[in-house]
């Protein structure tokens, strides 16, 4: 009786493991509820993607490139040690002595900038924003993506069979097309101040991660040295995570290009961008920065990009990008870069060019007087419109 027992709980598992793993993944029902999902699995992909994008910001930014070098350890000892195999393939390590090991604990951001040359100016300022900003909006979108996840699985659960959602509950995901979400914060750049004892014998670390508070108080601390040194910085924001979340609170969590907001999906990821980039002359005050979706704000990313400083862009083009939604601080932002560029191209152009972008130049600022006109409510929409299209026939 009892083998009769034993047998058959041997085959049920059997059973069980046969359904799920040759069966379930190739059926019908499974094949069926992975195409309904398709679309909300490759959007999650896509937010997925995008993170990796964002923590990956860091690589981007390197302080001061030396070169390369051969380094020999011809000691007798040869430091076979785990500290320091550990650590010699990491690009954020200072070998140093005793005191500045302990030194670096006392004062980590002094000691940062100094053996790691990490140079506190108004570049470096914006680089570690940039990261901070980055780097938080990874850290939220994480969560968001998860809660998205679960609630598409939610969705789907009561259809999925017992026996697979007791076997399989990770695999059944994977299967369903949806990429592992990293959760680790091993992301978060790392510095090292590393003492060995000349013997060998004893050692000590101080590591200074820069995590989002450590970020944060970092941009504070670099603000102040700038600061001191008399700068423009000293007149502007910071991009903090208390800005962050400012300017989304002022946006009322709407992207201000596709109007999507979190009221609209709960776990739409809100990053924020500044409207005149950085890299165009743009600062970080409030009136120049935006709510976005993580979705607008990769497409503006990739679209500015994609257009070459020196090249002149048709006017056309211009205003068909600010038409379509984004405010007329683009159009601004545009021309706040024209004088820069007309003094590049001046050298090399002929008059017969340069009278023509005068001419075009004339055309913005009329275009941003009745764009200003527009908004303040003295023309209306159709009006404008016409007038654009009247100034773009001549
Ligand atoms: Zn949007």
């Amino acid at each position: 009786m009892e083998y009769v027992v034993f047998g058959g709980v041997w085959i049920a598992c059997i059973w069980a493991l046969a359904y799920v793993f040759l069966y379930y993944y190739r059926s019908k029902r499974f094949l069926e509820l992975k195409k309904e999902v398709e679309e909300y699995v490759g959007e999650c992909n896509d937010l997925n993607n995008h993170i990796e994008d964002l923590k990956s910001t860091y690589v981007n930014f390197a302080p001061t490139d030396y070169g390369n070098a051969i380094f020999r350890d011809n000691s007798a000892y040869r430091y076979k040690r785990n500290e320091l195999k550990r650590y010699v393939e990491s690009k954020f390590v200072y070998n140093c002595s005793l005191s500045v090991c302990r030194n670096a604990q006392q004062q980590p951001f002094k000691y940062l900038c100094k053996y790691f040359n990490i140079t506190p100016n108004e570049e470096t300022l914006n680089s570690f924003e940039e990261i901070l900003n980055n780097f938080s909006a990874a850290e939220q979108g994480k969560i968001l993506l998860r809660n998205k996840r679960e609630e598409i699985l939610k969705g789907i659960w009561n259809r999925v069979p017992f026996i697979v959602k007791l076997l399989d509950k990770n695999g059944f995901q994977k299967k369903l097309g949806f990429t592992p979400i990293d959760f680790s914060n091993l992301y978060f750049p790392t510095y090292t101040f590393n003492y060995i004892s000349s013997g060998g014998n004893s050692s000590m670390r101080t590591s200074i991660v820069l995590d989002i508070n450590n970020l944060n108080k970092f941009v504070v601390y670099l603000s102040e040295l700038v600061k001191f040194r008399q700068s423009v910085a000293g007149q502007r924001a910071l991009m903090t995570t208390a800005l962050r979340e400012k300017i989304k609170e002022r946006d009322s969590y709407t992207c201000r290009f596709c109007k999507n907001s979190t009221f609209n999906e709960p776990n739409l990821l809100l990053e924020i961008d500044h409207i005149i980039p950085l890299s165009r002359g743009g600062m970080t005050t409030e009136n120049n920065l935006q709510t976005l979706c993580w979705k607008c704000n990769r497409n503006k990313g990739s679209r500015i990009i994609e257009t070459p400083k020196e090249e002149y862009v048709p006017v056309q083009d211009k205003l068909n990008i600010s038409s379509n939604g984004i405010t007329n601080n683009s159009v601004v932002a545009d021309i706040s870069v024209k004088p820069n560029n007309q003094k590049t191209r001046a050298k090399t152009n002929t008059n017969k060019e340069k009278n023509n972008n005068s001419e075009k130049n004339d055309l913005y600022k009329k275009l941003v007087e009745y764009k200003k006109l527009l908004d303040d409510g003295v023309i209306d929409q159709e009006e404008f419109s016409k007038i654009k299209k009247k100034l773009l026939d001549e």
